[in-house]
């Protein structure tokens, strides 16, 4: 026999027991996105590398690391998306979005590819629902995106989180913080790991990432951003945190949360929950006024924010919060052969009126048809047998209470929707 053939290293199948769950929640952030009224966006699978390069930054950990590229038969260099905010953005400016309204706001439920050592809650392709709002440069504007991962997260089922809120400020401030958190740690090079050691040539400001806890405790007396801001980005940000004091949305300030990303300004958020170990991040965003401009459309504020689903059904799992299955289900049962091909009309008839229904196409006995029907957890059974055919009625048993009534073939369909209800 060949061999068997397993799907790629951090990668997995959705099967049928666990879709519904994404059906759940995929349809709890639509519910939700709709209500704070963001439209949906759906970008390609793949875009061409110098997106990601020029948008994401060649210094992140995305661009440096974690890409699948390849070239096509053309040889354009391209990549599977590693994350969804620079498509959205590309397809902002190529299709000229901002001016049909000032400010855009859109959504996406979609897979992103990165080439990461698979771990609990760490998947090569996973995926993300966010949101891009772009056109206002306002405190409110954070608010609401802030306010939204938040919300969704709730109706999604999950408590206990953490929303972490900093700022980092605009792009001379961030430079000032730069310059000094190098100085402070240029004495300290060569005792820092060999990540850090890189981190300080092309990307200091991730260092404050480090969860090494000897360069923790060093950066305990790092300079901190906040004494870099400039006037309007203090304004900004206090404005942020005043507007989610009001919504009663709590917050903590962790000044070391600088997102791995380069395009971020202003405010970074993140939210955690206790419920996931070492990655612990359900949700991260922040504001990227500088990106739209970067990918060539005019110069635009933005803010938007990224939720993992994995991780999000992870939190639920945990919390032993699964989906029954909501609607009854019935099951039809041949009691002989001339049954089966009375039963597939009338089958074909009740689930045009909506009726979840199956039947057994394996022609197996009857008493394994019951078993199926109890496999699939079928709240009724409708048995048709010789005289049933000869009646034209059909017995529709509870399978929980054992009662049974006999309905017309012709008021099966009604009899079952009256049921399910
Ligand atoms: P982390 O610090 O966990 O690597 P990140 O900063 O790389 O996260 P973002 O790029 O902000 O993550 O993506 C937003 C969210 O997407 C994360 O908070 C997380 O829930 C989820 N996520 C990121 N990478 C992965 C992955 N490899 N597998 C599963 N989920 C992921
Ligand atoms: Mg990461």
């Amino acid at each position: 026999m060949p061999d068997k053939i397993q799907s790629p290293k951090g990668t997995h199948d959705i099967l049928p027991e666990d879709a519904e769950r994404w059906q759940a929640a995929e349809a709890t952030v639509r519910k939700v996105m709709d209500i704070f009224s963001y439209g949906e966006i759906r970008t390609p699978a793949f875009e061409k590398s110098e997106l990601f390069a020029r948008g994401v930054g060649e210094t992140s950990d995305i661009v440096s690391k974690e890409m699948y590229t390849f070239a096509d038969k053309g040889k354009t260099n391209l990549t599977l998306k590693p994350e969804i905010t620079a498509p959205v953005i590309r397809s902002y400016i190529q299709h000229n979005l901002g001016k049909k309204s000032p400010n855009t706001k859109l959504y996406y439920i979609d897979s992103a590819f990165r080439q990461e050592r698979p771990q609990a809650g760490r998947f090569r392709q996973f995926h993300q629902y966010g949101v891009e709002a772009i056109g206002s440069p306002h405190p409110e504007m954070d608010a609401e995106v802030i306010t939204l991962a938040s919300e969704s997260l709730l109706a999604l089922g999950l408590d206990n989180l953490t929303l972490k809120l900093n700022s980092i400020g605009e792009t001379e401030s961030r430079t000032h913080f730069r310059n000094a958190l190098k100085e402070f740690l240029s004495p300290h090079v060569n005792d820092l790991s060999e990540t850090s050691q890189k981190r300080f040539e092309v990307n200091p400001l991730r260092i404050l990432d480090s969860k090494n806890p000897d360069e923790q405790a060093l950066l305990q007396n790092a300079p901190q951003i906040s004494e870099y801001l400039n006037e309007e980005d203090k304004a900004h940000f206090a404005e942020v945190c005043a507007l989610l004091t009001e919504c009663k949305i709590p917050f903590e300030i962790d000044t070391a949360l600088v997102r791995g990303l380069d395009y971020y300004t202003r405010t970074t958020f993140e939210i955690t929950s206790p419920e996931l170990g070492a990655q612990d991040a359900v949700c991260g965003g922040g504001r990227y006024d500088r990106l739209v401009e970067t990918l060539g459309g005019a110069s635009t504020p933005a803010i938007g924010f990224a939720a993992g689903i994995e991780r999000i059904l992870l939190c639920l799992e945990s919390k032993g919060l699964t989906d029954e299955k909501s609607v009854s289900h019935v099951y039809f049962v041949a009691q002989s052969d001339a049954a089966r091909n009375t039963i597939i009309p009338l089958v074909h008839a009740c689930r045009q009126a909506g009726v979840h229904t199956d039947f057994d196409s394996l022609r197996r006995s009857m008493k394994a048809q019951l078993r199926e029907a109890n496999r699939l957890g079928s709240a009724t059974a409708v048995i048709i047998g010789e005289a049933e055919i000869e009646g034209g009625e059909a017995q529709v048993k509870n399978l929980e209470t054992g009662d049974q009534t006999v309905v017309n073939f012709k008021n099966l369909p009604a009899h079952l929707v009256a049921l399910q209800i």
